[in-house]
């Protein structure tokens, strides 16, 4: 689960869901998860992520056409477009430790984790 793409990476990946087969829905599925986790640190990919992510509803075996297929490249190049401009950059996840094992939550770009009331007290209070 841990790929850890950059902003550039992942726009690439994007950028080559144009080439891709219109069959392949697992890459879109991973894609589309993959870029959620930025809309948690980067609200700016809110619009494209969903964007895209409602054009890959629209894509599933029975219901696909040509039409929902250019609505997955385009909104996908769409989303690449967003996160070039970010430049290269990596997600940043929290490090803090758990009771089930490291939280690894996206960080939001301000203000503490979102799962900080899971994080396990450090010990002897410290930090
Ligand atoms: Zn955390």
């Amino acid at each position: 689960m841990d790929d850890q793409y950059t902003a550039v990476e992942l726009a690439a990946e994007l950028d080559h869901v144009a080439s891709m087969s219109p069959e392949m829905t697992g890459p879109l599925a991973m894609l589309d998860e993959e870029a959620l986790g930025w809309t948690m640190r980067y609200p700016q990919f809110n619009a494209p992520h969903q964007a895209f992510a409602q054009a890959r509803a629209q894509h599933w075996p029975r219901t696909r056409t040509e039409d929902t297929w250019l609505q997955v490249t385009t909104t996908a190049r769409a989303l690449a477009t967003a996160l070039r401009e970010l430049g290269d950059v990596q997600l940043q996840r929290c490090t803090e430790q758990t009771a089930w094992g490291p939280c690894e939550r996206v960080l939001p770009e301000q203000g503490p984790c979102r799962g900080a009331n899971q994080h396990a007290p450090s010990p002897e209070g410290t930090q």
